[in-house]
């Protein structure tokens, strides 16, 4: 599909994104970075598409009443490229490891890129039945994918497994070429949207055999036969092929040595921005722990981590610039932690007298500090702009806040809490004594003389 894509990695070593899978989530994440100017490159060990290149027609993607994965996979490559965004494949990715501030992510074939955050967005694979025959059959009679291998069944009768969405919809493909489909189910009730159910079992050539499970795959050096127990009884059902729709298993740890926390089912775990618990490392679509793998949820949530991460690297630059002698690991720490907080002009961020419970940074805008005079005016003592930082005098005091700091134009503030902010100061003396420095000197200015 990609055809015009270099061979070779060119020099890829100081980028700000890289994004690992080529799927909805991924080609939206790219799309998104492109846009934003992010050097960014999207890493794909195959063509770009990701499971919608194995299926045929879908139906709920908003604005597309009906489209073909295939078709849908193009507008979203070609809409990434028009952006600009960087594509390889077929570049298969081994490992993804955190060094300093950055994301080392190692290919296959050795070469290493570096980006200061990494989106996973790698899908998983399809689960096996694990019964005899399916491994043997693979490949001849045994598939997984009913886009890529239905046409080769023209007249044969076929069997699909399982009773979920991937189930129903490749079986209604399947019935184009299909003679007769079975559909082997474990259980009475099926998983599968109504709408589907409904198609798929008021087809004639279509016969559910429910609850059953399939105990063997057998044939004469293709698939001939599977064989099912039924209450109690093992039937034996002449098909040519097997497709098995069982569920998914997702891949995206087994990219890390380093722990990432990930459910008991594999899935990565984020928090609403698609932060994984590895700094810099962000996850979205099918390889993330959440509620429902749809094409929609999975171009929403790359949307909230290309976001996010856009800000993080903002964030990581912004502490690099203000505390040099932190070790770059802490750095990424501390910007992974940090919330992003805005203020409308005028609004107030905090007020002399309250308790301290965060350290802020400005990222963009205008804020200045105000410090009750003798005679109970407000004196201006400090004026901030993008880079400085304030609210470090209460929390290395621990002592309620000496000034009030009022936004002066629209103002977006990195906000550490108090913990983050003491591991920041712990891990460099030399940080810690500038900061200290700085405290003293500005409470030395607002003290009336
Ligand atoms: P799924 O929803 O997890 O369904 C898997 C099916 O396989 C279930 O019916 C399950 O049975 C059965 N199963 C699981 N393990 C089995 C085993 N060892 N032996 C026999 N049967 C087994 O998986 P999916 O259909 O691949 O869908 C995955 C996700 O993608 C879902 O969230 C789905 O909604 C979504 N999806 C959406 C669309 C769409 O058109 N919007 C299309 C495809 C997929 P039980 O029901 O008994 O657990």
């Amino acid at each position: 599909m990609l055809e015009s894509f270099p061979e070779r990695i060119p020099e890829l070593t100081d980028l700000d994104l890289i994004i690992i899978g080529g799927g909805p989530a991924g080609l939206t994440a790219g799309l998104y970075a492109a846009r934003a100017n992010m050097k960014t490159v999207l890493l794909d060990s195959k063509d770009v598409g990701g499971e919608i290149l194995n299926t045929n027609v879908i139906e709920d993607y908003p604005g597309f009443e009906s489209v073909t994965g295939a078709e849908l996979a193009k507008k979203m490559a070609d809409h990434a490229l028009k952006f600009g965004l960087k594509i390889e494949t077929y570049k298969p990715v081994k490992g993804i490891r955190s060094e300093g501030d950055r994301k080392i992510v190692t290919l296959q074939d050795g070469t290493e890129l570096s980006a200061y955050a990494v989106i996973v967005t790698v899908g998983g694979e399809p689960t096996k039945l694990g019964v005899v025959g399916e491994t043997e059959y693979h490949g001849r009679g045994v598939s997984y994918c009913a886009v890529c291998d239905g046409a080769f069944f023209k007249g044969a009768d076929l069997a699909v497994i399982g009773g979920g969405d991937s189930a129903f919809q490749e079986g209604l493909f399947l019935t184009r070429f299909a003679n007769k489909l079975y559909v082997v189910h474990r259980r009475n009730e099926f998983r599968a949207q109504a709408i589907l159910q409904d198609r798929l079992l008021g087809m004639e050539k279509v016969e559910p055999i429910t609850p059953a499970e399939v105990k063997e795959i057998g044939g004469n050096g293709d698939v001939k036969w599977i064989d099912i127990e039924r209450d109690g009884k093992i039937e034996r059902v002449k098909v040519e092929g097997v497709f098995v729709f069982i569920g998914f298993k997702p891949v995206g740890r087994y990219l890390f040595r380093e722990h990432i926390d990930h459910d008991k089912n594999g899935y990565l775990i984020t928090d609403q921005y698609m932060r994984t618990s590895i700094p810099g490392v962000y996850a979205a679509g099918d390889t993330r722990a959440q509620l429902a793998k749809q094409i929609t949820t999975a171009v929403g949530d790359a949307t909230t981590a290309v976001l996010h991460a856009e800000r993080y690297i903002e964030e990581l630059k912004d502490l690099e610039r203000a505390f040099p002698s932190e070790p770059k690991e802490v750095v990424a720490q501390t910007a992974s932690k940090a919330d992003l907080v805005v203020f409308a002009p005028d609004d107030i961020v905090l007020r002399e007298g309250d308790p301290a419970d965060r350290f802020y940074m400005v990222i963009k805008g205008e804020a200045e500090a105000t410090h009750r005079g003798p005679d109970g005016s407000q004196v201006v003592i400090s004026r901030f702009g993008p880079g400085d930082y304030f609210g470090e005098i209460g929390l290395l005091n621990d002592a309620p806040r000496r000034a009030t700091v009022r936004a002066k134009t629209s103002l977006e503030l990195m906000a550490l809490d108090r913990e983050t902010f003491a591991k920041l100061m712990k891990s460099s003396q030399a940080t810690e004594d500038e900061v200290r420095r700085v405290a003293a000197e500005r409470t030395q200015a607002a003290t009336p003389r």
